[in-house]
């Protein structure tokens, strides 16, 4: 049994149709009640409750304050290599693009970590294209250790491993995956994932569960929101989050909202989800998990991270290069993806104190356990 079961159980179309169908007295009720269950967030995603974004958000704010305090953790992705053998048409990575492909040398790597370093970070997550051959556990048992080293918190987002593999990252010093679905919706992935090992729906799918076989301590799962309806796909993710939640239960989740813009890699959304939405979203997902992580990533807008980051976010990224070495060295090419928040780190933080939150470094929950 996996979560691939489960998901075997869900038809698409009806779900849809329930979201949709959903009345503005669904909405109260889920509102009214004191834990939020997967029905109550359907209706929490649906258009009905459009009306009842700023109750969703003063009771958000109130759960994420009561669980994590006036925190914000902060967090750099490390990009270690472009390298991939997968062709997702939203993807400047893809392998079918005629860009420079680089995997950091141990030198570079050791620049990148003294740049991040100076910046302030402890905590880090390492992104790679996903190359089995040329990036895969040989690189990976070279590289965790050296960053573990000189890192509290290492991440990563990677190809999906097996659970021996993950096993085995986490005796290095691994402490969380990332490992996004883009889309739940089966054919819709098939269409946008063209060649190599990714076009594997189930094993992608399946992932999260290997990940808690394996004891990682946190794992963090989303979708690309935009390929197909946004709001079923966030009744998957919080289906699989319940699952994992029930099934390994040791394990911290956590959820990012990647989504599909107009014109990423001239990949148009299906299912656009707007910044209203998007807190929609976020607010929905902190009343279905309280103890969940929620991350922001830089790919937002500054003006719309300052605006939500007080009503559910618990992590936000700063200062992000998408492109290997581009800390070290600052100049343009090679990079997945723009980002829009391209604030310093240092200012970064100060949006966060002026917001009334303590900017955090280092891992909060490690820091308040002593482990
Ligand atoms: S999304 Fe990931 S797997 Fe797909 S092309 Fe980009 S880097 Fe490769």
């Amino acid at each position: 049994m996996s979560f691939y079961d489960l998901w075997q159980q869900q038809q698409w179309e009806h779900l849809a149709l329930t979201i949709n169908a959903t009345t503005e007295a669904e909405v109260r009720q889920a509102l009214a009640s004191p834990r939020l269950d997967w029905r109550g967030f359907m209706a929490l995603v649906s258009p009905a409750a459009a009306p009842y974004l700023e109750s969703m958000a003063t009771r958000s704010k109130a759960l994420t304050r009561q669980r994590f305090g006036n925190t914000m953790g902060l967090y750099v992705p490390l990009y270690l290599s472009n390298l991939c053998a997968n062709e997702c048409d939203y993807c400047g990575f893809a392998m079918s693009n005629r860009i420079k492909r680089h995997t950091l040398t141990d030198d570079e790597l050791g620049r990148e970590m003294d740049a991040i370093k100076a910046m302030g970070f402890d905590a880090i997550l390492l992104v790679t294209g996903e190359h089995q051959t040329k990036v895969g556990m040989d690189y990976f048992r070279r590289v965790l250790p050296k960053i573990k080293a000189r890192f509290s918190t290492v991440m990563m987002e990677v190809q999906p491993l097996q659970a021996q593999h993950y096993r085995e990252l986490r005796q290095l010093g691994l402490d969380a995956v990332m490992v996004y679905q883009e889309s739940y919706h089966r054919s819709t992935y098939a269409r946008h994932h063209l060649r190599g090992n990714k076009q594997d729906f189930r094993y992608r799918l399946e992932t999260p569960d290997r990940l808690g076989e394996a004891g990682v301590d946190k794992i963090g799962i989303g979708a690309l929101f935009g390929l197909a309806n946004w709001r079923v796909e966030a009744a998957m993710v919080a289906l699989h989050l319940d699952y994992l939640q029930r099934r390994y239960w040791r394990s911290r989740y956590s959820v990012s909202f990647p989504r599909l813009r107009p014109c990423t890699g001239g990949v148009e959304p299906v299912s656009p989800l707007g910044e209203r939405e998007l807190l929609q979203l976020i607010c929905a997902l902190r009343l279905f998990g309280p103890e969940l992580e929620l991350s922001l990533s830089t790919r937002e807008s500054a003006s719309f991270r300052d605006h939500v980051m007080t009503l559910g976010p618990t992590t936000m990224s700063a200062g992000s290069s998408t492109r290997p070495g581009g800390y070290a060295d600052t100049s343009e090419d090679l990079a997945q993806f723009s980002i829009d928040d391209a604030r310093s780190p240092k200012r970064v933080a100060s949006a966060i104190e002026a917001a009334g939150l303590t900017p955090v470094w280092k891992d909060w929950d490690r820091a308040l356990t002593g482990h």
